[in-house]
């Protein structure tokens, strides 16, 4: 929920001075032109939160492109497109099925979720929720920032141990609910892994394993194709874009806070993303989503 707090007043009144001076008067302009194109990323907004990108964005001209026409652009086998916008949301929220889910039917824009299949199967929260509904009850002494720079198993140890002494509930939306969102026409699944680790912190085996069997999982419970993967928290290297390759995804995408531009979609494994934040006013998710607010 968002808040007026001091960060986000001051962001709040920065934000309203971009915009009367022209700022995403120039963006519009200079996505008209096929300079770049815009490239959204959601966690759990809320519906109004949605609702309100996505009217700004049909009402400023712009289209929503679904990643199938993104990847054919990279490919070169489309031509770079003019006021486009790319919409995604990351990890599986059960919230995304009240807010994006209605939203993308109703006004008919592909949005793709990147899905994390282990917390859906099993209904487990999200392992930050763990470490941090644990750390205010004395059950673990780490952060989660911590937790994302050590190695993948320690990581994997120390929330097992909290969570055998914390229920949560569920967080993910449930395999039924995966595969009604997947059918409702507009929204398309992706791949986020399985446990959502830092591959960064994975050793080969392991990376292998949450690239693989995520796709493999999320096939056999949709029944479709999944050639889209998105990085948790954005962390990938070298070795990470050759097991997508060697898995069969064809596109994925990193949390790179920079517009998709004719250059840089050739790197079609690394696609950059704005993202919006639940916690913040809308005048500062327009800076956000349109770049203003990552080009200061
Ligand atoms: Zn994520």
């Amino acid at each position: 929920m968002m808040q007026w707090n001091k960060r986000n007043i001051a962001a709040f009144l920065l934000c309203t001075w971009y915009i009367l001076s022209g700022k995403l008067r120039k963006v519009k302009k200079r996505a008209a032109r096929g300079e770049f194109i815009l490239s959204v990323y959601f966690h759990y907004p809320s519906r109004a939160l949605f609702e309100y990108c996505v009217r700004w964005f049909t009402k400023n001209g712009f289209r929503v492109i679904g990643l199938d026409e993104l990847e054919a652009v990279a490919r070169g086998e489309k031509p770079f497109p003019t006021s486009a916008v790319v919409l995604t949301a990351d990890d599986g929220w059960r919230s995304n099925l009240d807010s994006i889910v209605p939203v993308a039917n109703a006004y008919k824009v592909p949005v793709t979720i990147f899905a994390s299949t282990r917390p859906i199967e099993t209904g487990e929260a999200y392992w930050w929720s763990y470490i941090a509904a644990g750390g205010e009850k004395g059950l673990t002494k780490q952060s989660v920032s911590a937790l994302k720079h050590v190695p993948n198993a320690e990581r994997l140890a120390e929330v097992s141990k909290v969570r055998a002494g914390l229920e949560l509930p569920r967080e993910a939306m449930t395999i039924e609910e995966l595969q009604q969102t997947s059918r409702s026409g507009y929204v398309h699944i992706g791949s986020h892994t399985v446990t959502h680790p830092m591959l960064t912190a994975c050793d080969d085996d392991t990376a292998s394993y949450e690239i693989s069997e995520s796709g493999k999982i999320l096939r056999n419970w949709l029944s479709k194709e999944v050639p889209y993967f998105a990085y948790p928290n954005g962390a990938f290297t070298e070795r990470d874009i050759r097991l997508l390759k060697a898995h069969g995804y064809r596109m994925a995408f990193s949390t790179e806070q920079t517009y998709v531009t004719p250059d840089n979609i050739k790197n079609i494994y690394a696609i950059p993303r704005f993202d919006v934040l639940e916690t913040v006013s809308f005048t500062e998710n327009l800076c956000r989503m349109t770049g203003v607010w990552f080009n200061r």
